[in-house]
């Protein structure tokens, strides 16, 4: 994929009619700039990285679930912060128009398990492609390397926008400035929060910014020991004061420093404020789907015809081998005990291991391996319409720099393309013409 401008050397001239200037070719960045050139507007999308869309090829994998074909109600069950502020965006451009348009544009796109949807060639870079052809057929300039430093505007709140100062020290001047800079996870794809800055510039309010679909750290030292195992139909279960946090079945996985995978992500979305004051209990449920009395007949099954083995060669069908000398300690079992010695006591407490292996967990890991950031740019002072300022005309936000958040399962990226077409489209129509 060859960039069509390389570095601003194509400069404004003075008798253009100004820009839409879009601050980030991302994804929301790169959508938002089809939709305005496709209102008719001059666009000039503005990339500080060497090449647009970094972070869009590490989605889903390299394969970018690039959305989600739940029903649109079911949708907004997947955004834990600030669903409603979606409504609009959401259904003017929701999952199936968003599959339908990258189809339109020759990306042939297949669903799967979660009604999860992908490129159907599983190479995430079909999706960036798409949209640098998209914006190139609609005239949008796109210039690499160009960081933008500074939002000119005639005064933060109540003014208007007059355009931006890059890195280099030009200024282009514009009546309309849409910021599409991501977060600040996984920074060295160019998310590194400036949009926040530009926020405040204007007036705007941030909300606490916090790594989110992150893995936790544990306390445990056993954890270590079991580092790379997957377990899959398990309960992870989050303690709260009064009720739990989080219960939920799925797929986790041991690290070198505490818990990662599906459930653990979906977990740190939701216990974010708790964890911020202090560690908090947690659980798995290594065998939800049998009782504690099943649980006693299976483990006695186990046993059955070799009472001379020992426990840890008898449980050996009933747990991954990783976990066996983990379980057989925190249960005060010593592993070469012979099975007919094993008491019912300490049958007891390998149950109790079992059906509640505790876990301390005491932070979160940091941005650099976190999905999403949590908090942004405040959105009770966007127009949910639009997504234009209410503080300042012509400026938009859109993507992840908002105070939005969703679930794994391109629900993300489907924000990031409902929010983005919504600023192209009004900011397209409204300054671009
Ligand atoms: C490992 C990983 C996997 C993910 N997988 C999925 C997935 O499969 N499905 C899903 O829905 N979501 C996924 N996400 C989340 C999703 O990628 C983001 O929510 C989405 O990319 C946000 O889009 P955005 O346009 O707001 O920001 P970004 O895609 O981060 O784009 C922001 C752009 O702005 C540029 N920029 C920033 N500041 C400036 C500046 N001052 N001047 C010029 N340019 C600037 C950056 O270089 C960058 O190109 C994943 C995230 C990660 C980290």
């Amino acid at each position: 994929m060859k960039p069509w401008t390389q570095n601003g050397s194509a400069h404004l001239t003075g008798n253009e009619r100004d820009p839409v200037i879009i601050i980030g070719a991302g994804a929301s960045g790169m959508m938002a700039a089809c939709a305005a050139a496709g209102e008719g507007a001059r666009v000039l999308v503005l990339e500080k990285n060497e090449k647009p869309g970094k972070k869009i090829y590490i989605t889903g994998k390299g394969r970018c679930n690039f959305t989600n074909l739940c029903d649109t109600e079911d949708f907004f069950t997947n955004v834990p912060r600030n669903a409603s502020f979606l409504y609009s965006s959401v259904y003017s451009f929701d999952a199936h128009a968003a599959r339908d348009w990258f189809e339109a544009h020759g990306v042939r796109t297949k669903e799967e398990r979660g009604q999860r949807a992908f490129p159907i060639s599983d190479h995430a870079s079909d999706i960036t492609r798409c949209l640098v052809q998209e914006m190139k057929r609609l005239g949008a300039e796109l210039w690499l390397n160009t960081e933008v430093k500074e939002l000119l505007f005639s005064s933060a709140q109540h003014g208007e926008v007059l355009g931006v100062r890059l890195a280099d020290g030009r200024k282009l001047k514009t009546r309309c400035v849409i910021v599409a800079t991501g977060g600040l996870s996984y920074p060295s794809t160019g998310s590194t929060g400036d949009g926040y800055r530009f926020a405040r510039s204007a007036g705007h309010q941030v909300s606490r910014l916090s790594p989110s679909l992150v893995p936790f750290n544990a306390a445990e030292e056993d954890v270590m020991q079991m580092q790379g195992l997957s377990l899959k139909n398990v309960t992870f279960t989050v303690e709260g004061k009064k009720r739990h946090l989080f219960q939920e079945l799925g797929e986790l996985m041991f690290t070198h420093f505490g818990v990662t995978g599906p459930l653990i992500l979906k977990a740190s979305a939701l216990v974010q404020d708790e964890i911020a004051k202090g560690p908090l209990r947690a659980w798995i449920d290594l065998k939800p789907a049998l009782t504690v009395q099943k649980l006693d007949a299976r483990i006695l099954r186990e046993f059955e015809g070799s009472q001379n083995r020992s426990v840890r060669n008898a449980i050996r069908g009933l747990y991954p081998s990783k976990m066996v000398p983990v379980i057989l300690k925190r249960s005060g079992i010593d592993p070469d005990l012979p099975v007919h010695e094993m008491t019912a006591s300490a049958r007891k407490q390998l149950i109790g291991h079992t059906k509640q292996f505790a876990l301390t967990l005491t932070s979160l890991r940091g941005f650099h391996e976190a999905v999403i950031t949590r908090g942004g740019v405040d959105v009770r002072q966007i127009d949910p319409g639009t997504m234009e300022s209410k503080l300042v005309k012509g400026l938009y936000f859109t993507g992840e720099v908002l105070d939005v958040d969703a679930f794994t399962g391109g629900f993300n990226l489907q924000v990031a393309w409902s929010t983005g077409r919504a600023a192209g489209e009004a900011g397209g129509r409204e300054y671009g013409l």
